[in-house]
């Protein structure tokens, strides 16, 4: 009998930490060597979001696409970038430089195990530029492995769907806004308090103004309660159609990263390049 790729995708679970260790070459070859480092963070999510949000919606976005397009999926990772949540509680905030090396571990440690494709997917916004910081360094030293980051961009056709859902002003919403809560009430509604949205201001402060200046205490500044918009107008029919424009990206990305060989074939060049400097001039 045959069998479809498909019906032997649902054969062995995604997650690393539910496989069994017999099964590990089978999930080699159905994920093409391909694992998931989904990347969330603990901080605070307005009065009426869980402290785990981030940390949800990647697991989420990685258990159903995978249930699509098979790959591994690395346990819960929720080490990043939150300074600027540490006067909230529930902040899980590690010194910079433990977080980069758990990182990095973390990415060689996967690769060690036979994965030579690690697609790094993350929720939290501000971890972006430690991210890509992270994939630049990945040029200091030969690896056997690439690292990709999940950055979809969004077509406007989606973007006008989205903009005639909303009820709130696009230019405030960002942290456990309308869109965030929505898609948490899509995701896991019984963690949403929403009756709380209001207790707190999610307002832009606008307590520093700098021209072309950044600073670390910009946000802080501007969002002093750690909430950015209006949580309380989010519906769970807006967060259904972000979370399957979403999965229908990291789907598309999946498929391309199980697909992609030049990557690495040219990463191996680089190094080879690398290593050759200083024999050239000798
Ligand atoms: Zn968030």
């Amino acid at each position: 009998m045959l069998l479809c790729f498909s019906s032997l995708a649902q054969n062995i679970p995604s997650r690393w930490d539910e496989l069994v260790a017999s099964d590990w070459p089978k999930a080699m070859k159905q994920s093409n060597r391909t694992c998931i480092l989904p990347i969330g963070i603990l901080e605070k999510h307005g009065p009426q979001g869980p402290i785990g949000s981030d940390l949800i919606h990647v697991r989420e976005w990685a258990a159903r696409a995978t249930k699509i397009e098979y790959a591994v999926v690395f346990p819960d990772f929720f080490y990043g970038q939150i300074n600027e949540a540490r006067h909230q509680p529930g902040t899980f905030s590690l010194p910079r430089r433990l977080v980069l090396e758990l990182l990095d571990s973390t990415c060689a440690e996967i690769g060690r195990n036979g994965f030579d494709k690690i697609l790094i997917i993350n929720k939290h916004g501000g971890n972006p530029e430690l991210i890509r910081y992270f994939i630049q360094t990945q040029l200091e030293r030969r690896r056997n492995y690439a690292v990709y980051f999940f950055d979809p961009k969004f077509d406007s056709t989606y973007s006008a769907k989205v903009a005639k859902m909303r009820k709130s002003d696009p230019k405030g919403d960002s942290h456990a806004g309308e869109n965030e809560t929505s898609t948490l009430l899509y995701l896991r509604p019984e963690l949403v308090k929403l009756d709380s949205s209001k207790n707190e201001s999610g307002e832009n402060q606008k307590r520093l103004q700098l021209t072309d200046l950044y600073t670390a205490i910009w946000w802080y500044a501007s969002y002093p309660n750690h909430y950015a918009g209006e949580g309380g107008k989010a519906t769970k029919e807006l967060g259904k159609l972000i979370t399957d424009n979403v999965i229908a990206h990291l789907v598309a990305a999946l498929k391309e990263v199980k697909a992609d060989t030049k990557t690495l074939q040219l990463q191996k060049e680089f190094f080879d390049r690398v290593d050759k400097v200083g024999q050239d001039n000798q």
